[in-house]
């Protein structure tokens, strides 16, 4: 904590940040006003429903100031939402979601402030689509053996160039009107148990957290409160996400009460892992999920920001 780095990634380096740092330099008035800082959001390069540039544009006039862009297994997004953020003065930090696994659950873990082009993650999240892709045609095969037709076309179709995933297939099944909603596509077809359900093994949780440490990031592992995991086995999954060099853990997200924030901070305290705060926005029809929407960062938990490099942007209107 508190080492010095470069983060100069070639076009990064002039769009987002390129400097040496030694402590956190975002101002305590910023890092207690969570609204201004989302470090866990999605675009149509993955289950997001606005592009890149629409998603920046949006988190600005939500007054974010400090957003990540962090797509599933990919970081095709990023580039566009750098070159929208320095128009519109918001600081952008790189990022992605990975699929993990651990111990045969599946779990995410969000990498910020990575180089979005390092061959070794590139080569890392290659495998990740390739498995997404041949997961996709097998959920299709088994929702068609429930006479559900065309599914991985549908998908496909909707996921465009994006990585696809089951939000797609849950968006074909609301518009074949063979779900009445996302949720109960899920709850009915996708959710693990259920007919479409394709029982997958991601990378390694250490994999993907030496991925994200290649590419000069910090990994955090996203909305902790999400996971059906007692209590026993969260502690041995905390540990081990620690000691293979995951920094971070999300102590608020876009929809965690306040006893989920006051439990995930005594883990943060407890394991030494520093707080991050993400809302997981997919798209502006979720009218429960918005950018920078997010309860206040508790005082007692060291923020991932601190170990970002982030300092403010002159020309933006706020600073
Ligand atoms: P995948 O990575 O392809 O398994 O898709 C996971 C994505 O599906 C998550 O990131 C969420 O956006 C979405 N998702 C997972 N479970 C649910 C659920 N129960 N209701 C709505 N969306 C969900
Ligand atoms: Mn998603
Ligand atoms: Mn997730
Ligand atoms: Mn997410």
């Amino acid at each position: 904590m508190g080492k010095s780095r470069w983060i100069t990634n070639g076009v990064w380096g002039s769009l987002t940040w390129g400097f040496k740092y030694r402590r956190p330099l975002i101002s305590t008035h910023f890092q207690r006003m969570t609204s201004c800082i989302d470090f866990h959001t999605h675009s149509i390069a993955s289950d997001g429903q606005l592009s890149p540039a629409q998603l920046v544009r949006r988190a600005s006039e939500k007054g974010v100031r400090f957003l990540a862009l962090t797509d599933h297994d990919t970081t095709h997004g990023v580039e566009e939402a750098a070159i929208t953020a320095k128009q519109v003065g918001v600081h952008l930090i790189p990022g992605i979601e990975l699929s993990v696994t651990w111990n045969d659950q599946n779990f995410h873990m969000v990498g910020l402030g990575i180089d979005p082009l390092h061959p070794v993650l590139a080569s890392g999240i290659r495998d990740q689509q390739e498995l997404r892709m041949s997961r996709a045609r097998e959920i299709g095969q088994r929702l068609n053996k429930k006479r559900i037709g065309g599914a991985f076309e549908g998908a496909a179709l909707l996921a465009g160039d994006g990585m696809i995933t089951r939000t797609h297939f849950a968006r074909y099944l609301v518009d074949q009107n063979r779900a009445a909603t996302i949720q109960k596509a899920f709850d009915q077809f996708l959710k693990r148990g259920k007919p479409g359900y394709v029982p997958t093994q991601w990378t390694p949780i250490e994999t993907g957290i030496k991925w994200i440490t290649a590419a000069g990031g910090i990994a955090v592992l996203a909305h902790p409160h999400r996971y059906k995991i007692s209590a026993t086995r969260l502690k041995r999954l905390l540990t081990d996400f620690r000691n293979a060099g995951g920094q971070a853990i999300e102590v608020v997200c876009g929809n965690s009460s306040n006893d989920d924030v006051s439990k995930f901070s005594r883990h943060a305290l407890e394991f030494g892992l520093l707080g991050s705060v993400g809302s997981d926005f997919h798209s502006p029809e979720n009218p429960w999920i918005e950018l920078g929407r997010l309860r206040p960062f508790p005082d007692e938990v060291s923020p991932v920001w601190g170990e970002l490099g982030i300092v403010s942007n002159p020309l933006s209107p706020t600073h």
